[in-house]
């Protein structure tokens, strides 16, 4: 048991160090791995937003020169194109040509798609800044937000076209586009795992979207990416081919930098887990990893605790068994020696004297008496353990419990000379026991008493009715005698099974260590207790206490 302790308490220590040294090194693992996701996934994002933009710019690229009647049943294909093709093609609101004409000054024409025609507008607020573009070279224009396609249209008598533009909707981005992405690569089981904030590069107070408020402003986040920019490699295939027409030029002066880091894209999309960060999130899932490992390691120390504590008590029990059967073989011995001796003599017609024969006879007998108490309590003992009810209580009067007992202990008494004072309450209210029961429990307190008792050679027996200050009334029963009385520190272990005071096996009163142990457990069958006031060298007193038995409808 105690090799088994030790290895207990130098592996369980060791084995908390290495859980809490690999749950360290599996978090680090944990955390470049999470963030090594995040990072593609943050990509991925801008990379389909881009597509998306990208598609819209190759759509509405015009390509072939032609008059603006032609242009507008092109358009007018295009859009059939967009509207079947686009993944979101409501992203894209309006369509405008901007016209140069001989003053040298531009006018605006809106598609308007079920004409399939260009009528000219008055420039509206969201795009007067366009109203002086001469030769566009940049692709977006993302405060308004839109896209603008240099046109390769030839002149058309005194005027030109300049481009077009692509008007996208933003709040369609705002409330289907990018939420449609965020699910897509942020959440799990549809519940987004980060939170999202979208600002523009030119202008990082300006917040396009955000998830939560105040996203936009905090200082760390836990991957950054670009997006929307036109990419048109991903569509055209080879630069080779972007080179011809005249396209990874724009490609490349859109690529912006901030200073802080080269990203493509005027927006700039800023993460965090929603746990605070990627490091808060680890840092959690390790404290509850460790909690829950630490939980089993304690848990293994309790249940060896628990096995330590469990054998012990079995190892003493068994000892206590075995003390059991030594203190009782031994109990046997002598009255059966005594017993037997006696028998001998007189059949071996040694004894003549008539007065010497009543002697032996009456030794006999009380070894005889001896010995059957003795059985008595063994079997009783064996029959009280738990999960047996040998008793079958009714209501029953104490007076007469009481009568039988003492009637049962007179030769005892009267032969060890002593005074018994009864003193048993009138009108004493019925108890609902196993008579013959109680009277064993009286008779095991009496026979103590006469036991212990001493010189003194004095009992007292009451019954009475009580109303302790807590509870409910009960009726009591003591024995009392002015003997040895117990020792303060085995008061609390009498009552145990097989505990004797060490000395009265010092005195060599004989005894089994059970009769208290009986009466205990008889009071607690019948809804009572059993009490013991003692001063040593002065007396002991025992009481029994029992429930009023409840009155029976007649
Ligand atoms: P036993 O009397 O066979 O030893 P019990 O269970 O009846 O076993 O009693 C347990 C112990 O309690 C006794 O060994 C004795 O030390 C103590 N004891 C019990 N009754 C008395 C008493 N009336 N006076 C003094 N000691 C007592």
């Amino acid at each position: 048991m105690l090799s088994l302790l030790a290895a207990v308490a130098l592996l369980l220590p060791l084995l908390a160090v290495l859980q809490y040294r690999w749950l360290g090194q599996v978090s680090t693992a944990e955390r470049e791995r999470m963030g090594a996701v995040l990072r593609s996934a943050a990509a991925q994002f801008g990379e389909t937003f881009d597509r998306e933009i990208t598609r819209a710019y190759s759509t509405f690229q015009q390509q072939r020169a032609g008059e603006i009647s032609q242009l507008a049943k092109e358009y007018a294909g295009r859009f059939q194109e967009w509207d079947t093709s686009a993944s979101y093609p409501r992203m894209v609101r309006d369509l405008y040509l901007i016209v140069a004409d001989a003053q040298g000054s531009n006018r605006l024409l809106q598609f308007e798609q079920g004409a399939a025609a260009f009528h000219q507008i008055d420039w509206p607020e969201e795009l007067a800044e366009l109203q002086g573009v001469t030769m566009p070279t940049d692709p977006i224009r993302d405060e308004i937000p839109a896209l603008l396609i240099p046109s390769d249209a030839a002149d058309e008598g005194a005027s030109r076209i300049l481009c077009v533009v692509v008007v996208l909707d933003l709040d369609h981005l705002k409330q289907v586009v990018i939420p449609a992405l965020a699910t897509r690569f942020f959440a799990a089981d549809d519940e987004l795992e980060y939170e999202l904030a979208i600002v523009r590069r030119s202008d990082p107070q300006a917040v396009v979207f955000q998830t939560n408020d105040n996203l936009a402003s905090r200082a760390t986040n836990d991957a950054v990416t670009g997006l929307f920019e036109v990419r048109l490699e991903t569509l055209l295939g080879r630069p080779e081919a972007q080179e011809r027409k005249g396209l990874v030029r724009i490609v490349k002066r859109q690529r912006i930098s901030t200073g802080e880091e080269e990203l493509p894209g005027r927006w700039k999309l800023l993460v965090r887990h929603q746990s605070g960060s990627l490091e808060e999130a680890v840092a959690n899932g390790r404290r509850r990893n460790l909690a829950v490992s630490f939980g089993v390691l304690l848990l293994l120390a309790l249940s060896v605790g628990f096995i330590v504590v469990s054998s012990g008590r079995a190892t003493r029990l068994a000892r206590e068994q075995m003390k059991f059967v030594a203190g009782v073989s031994h109990e046997l011995r002598t009255p059966l020696a005594v017993i037997c001796s006696a028998g001998e003599n007189l059949a071996d017609g040694v004894v003549h004297d008539r007065h010497q024969i009543a002697e032996y006879g009456s030794l006999i007998r009380n070894e005889g008496r001896r010995l059957s108490r003795m059985v008595e309590q063994v079997l009783e003992y064996a029959g009280a353990q738990p999960g047996r009810q040998p008793y079958q209580p009714k209501p029953v009067e104490l007076r007469a419990v009481v009568e039988a007992a003492l009637n049962e202990s007179r030769l005892q008494l009267e032969e060890g000379g002593f005074k018994v004072e009864t003193e048993i309450e009138t009108d004493l209210p019925l108890v609902n026991a196993d008579a013959a029961a109680l009277q064993r429990a009286l008779q095991n307190l009496l026979g103590n008493a006469i036991k212990y008792g001493a010189e003194n050679r004095w009992i007292a027996l009451r019954a009475w009715k009580d109303s302790p200050a807590s509870g409910s009334e009960e009726v009591t029963l003591t024995v009392e005698d002015r003997g040895r009385g117990i020792p303060a520190r085995d008061v609390s272990r009498i009552f145990e099974p097989f505990y004797r005071s060490p000395d009265v096996v010092a005195a060599q009163i004989q005894g089994s260590g059970l009769g208290l142990s009986l009466v205990q457990h008889i009071a607690a069958a019948h809804g009572g207790r059993v009490s013991v006031e003692s001063r040593p060298g002065q007396g002991s007193s025992f009481t029994i206490h029992l429930p009023i038995a409840a009155p029976t409808a007649s």
